[in-house]
């Protein structure tokens, strides 16, 4: 009987498996549908100095504007898509839309600097440097300084012997570099001095808690040491509240982004956002 029952429980994993699986492949045959009826877009978060209120550029941030379900946010659909083709193809378009929208920007005066996120099988790919330099040369009028690519802190160590040179031949591109969600993964400060980057991201976890939790507070200065012994640029995310800029300009962080200074937005809002909004959230 006993035996009977351990079967029972294989076919009930075989059964749960298999819905899984077809659960999966059902989400990835609609994400598919999805890109080939232009329903991605993307949203537009503005970054700024603090201190003096200029303006910095923006963080181009997928979103899946879904026929039934409305707005989705890339919780909702990209961890389905990791180590798949499809996430090589949602990641090439990302880099094709935000290089048209610079210069559709370009276009009306506005040369707006922007940062992309690219995941980790993106950046692992040996031919990522060449597609992103073919890209480039399509868009001649875009300054390549005004492009700057996130890359999480933990799929740049994953493999950092691969990545570093492909890093390297983005950066000889002229296009900057930023660890995305810096301080989640242990980077050594030897890995620090090897990796070809220009700019730190705090992780937004740490910005969040650091009003109440010391430890996050010395987190954030230790990020900020680090960034100076190494010459990089530093930015905070998640800046939601004006005590969290006050606390980091105390800091030195003068870079910001964060719902406190604006929530992503619509492409066509964001030279708006900058002449209209952006002088009155200053004032304060
Ligand atoms: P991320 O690159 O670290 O982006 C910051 C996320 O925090 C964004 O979420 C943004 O909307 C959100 N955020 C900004 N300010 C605040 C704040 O003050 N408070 C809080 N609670 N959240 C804030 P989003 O747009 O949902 O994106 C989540 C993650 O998805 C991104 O984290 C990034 O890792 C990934 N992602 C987004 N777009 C792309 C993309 O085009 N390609 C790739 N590979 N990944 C993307
Ligand atoms: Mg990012
Ligand atoms: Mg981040
Ligand atoms: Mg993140």
């Amino acid at each position: 009987q006993a035996k009977q029952a351990g079967k029972d429980r294989y076919q009930l994993f075989d059964i749960q498996l298999e819905a899984e699986i077809r659960q999966k492949q059902q989400s990835l045959r609609e994400i598919t549908q999805g890109l080939d009826a232009s329903e991605f877009v993307l949203f537009y978060q503005p970054k700024i100095n603090m201190q003096t209120c200029a303006f910095e550029g923006a963080e181009a941030l997928i979103r899946w504007q879904h026929p039934e379900r409305g707005l989705l946010s890339p919780a909702a659909f990209l961890p389905v898509t990791e180590g798949h083709q499809l996430e090589l193809r949602l990641g090439a378009w990302v880099l094709r839309q935000a290089l048209a929208q610079m210069q559709a920007w370009h276009d009306m005066g506005f040369d707006c600097p922007l940062s992309i996120n690219i995941s980790a099988q993106q950046i692992q790919h040996p031919e990522f440097a060449q597609a992103l330099k073919t890209l480039l040369d399509t868009y001649p009028e875009v300054p390549k300084q005004m492009l700057q690519l996130e890359i999480l802190e933990t799929s740049a160590l994953a493999d950092i012997e691969s990545v570093t040179p492909i890093l390297q031949q983005c950066r000889a591109l002229g296009v900057s570099l930023a660890l995305d969600d810096f301080g989640t993964g242990y980077s050594s400060l030897a890995y620090l001095k090897r990796l070809p980057i220009d700019c730190l991201k705090i992780d937004q976890s740490f910005v969040r808690d650091m009003l109440q939790d010391s430890d996050d507070l010395s987190i954030i200065q230790g990020i900020l040491s680090l960034a100076r012994a190494f010459h990089l640029h530093v930015i905070a995310e998640g800046v939601e509240t004006a005590a969290h800029g006050r606390q980091l300009l105390q800091l030195g962080c003068h870079l910001g982004q964060g719902y406190g200074i604006a929530r992503p937005m619509p492409a066509d809002q964001l030279s708006a956002w900058v002449h209209n909004d952006l002088p009155n959230l200053c004032l304060t």
